[in-house]
């Protein structure tokens, strides 16, 4: 039997862009109310909007990952508008690649201030009310560079390495309180995500192409959906999807 995931209240993080909104698009078709973060509150509305019409159940709240109270304030929301979270989607990530002799220090602290403490600050913020309800199901976004690490990706891939690695320790440690923790780890996907990357080497890198077909935010939305639609019984561990002609 396949959980039904009408009315369950979900928080989805990078809601605004790429594979957080194509998610919220799909747990919202599929009934679950939805609590969207990310800074752009202009997008938020936009999404909510658009939930709404059709027919589906959104609020929002504009919010950092890098702040501790912010986060904790998202939750908190969610718990006053809804009364309960059933899941968390730890999506929002950056991911400015470059050359570690560039010496971009400052972007290094952003990917791991979003990447990985945004993930963390995701995690303390749900963890006490999941504990004492027994039950949820937090889902990270990790990537291929969680698995394998390229050139210009040493700290990217560093931060998706961690999100894996924390997902596994929060999952040995919350199994028998009924918690489900899921790691999605996708390939390429077509989004904004290459935006901030400031190296003209990997710019000129990402500009000579790749040989293959991207996948969409809704190819990885399916990935979520299909761990959170599991039966009771039924852990997902973590799903790769790759884009088939991606090595
Ligand atoms: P996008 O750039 O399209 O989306 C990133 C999202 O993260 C945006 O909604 C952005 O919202 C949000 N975000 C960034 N910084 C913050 C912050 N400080 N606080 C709150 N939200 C923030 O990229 P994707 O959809 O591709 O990325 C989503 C996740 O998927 C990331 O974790 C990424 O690493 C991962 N991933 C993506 C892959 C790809 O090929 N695209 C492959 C593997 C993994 P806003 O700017 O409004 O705050």
């Amino acid at each position: 039997q396949l959980t039904n995931i009408n009315g369950k209240v979900i928080i989805i993080t990078g809601a605004s862009s790429g594979i957080g909104q194509a998610a919220a698009k799909l747990l919202a078709d599929k009934g679950a109310k939805l609590v969207l973060a990310a800074r752009r509150e202009d997008r938020l509305k936009e999404l909510q909007l658009e939930i709404e019409k059709a027919g589906g159940t959104a609020v929002f709240k504009a919010t950092d990952v890098t702040s501790r109270e912010q986060m904790k304030a998202l939750a908190e929301e969610a718990v006053s508008q809804f009364g309960q979270i059933d899941g968390l989607v730890n999506n929002a990530g950056l991911m400015p690649l470059s050359y570690m002799n560039k010496l971009k220090i400052d972007e290094w602290d952003q990917m791991i201030d979003v990447n990985i403490k945004g993930v963390l600050y995701g995690i303390a913020a749900v963890l006490p009310h999941m504990e004492e309800r027994r039950q949820g199901h937090i889902i990270n976004i990790s990537s291929l560079a969680g698995h394998e690490v390229g050139i210009g990706h040493a700290v990217y891939s560093g931060t998706k390495f961690a999100v894996r690695a924390i997902s596994e320790g929060l999952r040995k440690e919350t199994y028998d309180k009924n918690i489900r923790t899921t790691i999605i780890s996708p390939g390429a996907v077509s989004t904004e995500l290459s935006n901030t990357i400031t190296d003209p080497d990997i710019i000129d890198m990402f500009n000579s192409g790749e040989p293959f077909t991207f996948l969409e935010g809704k190819d990885i939305a399916n990935a979520i959906c299909y761990a959170l639609e599991q039966p009771e019984y039924v852990a997902v561990d973590e799903v790769i999807v790759r884009p088939a002609g991606q090595p």
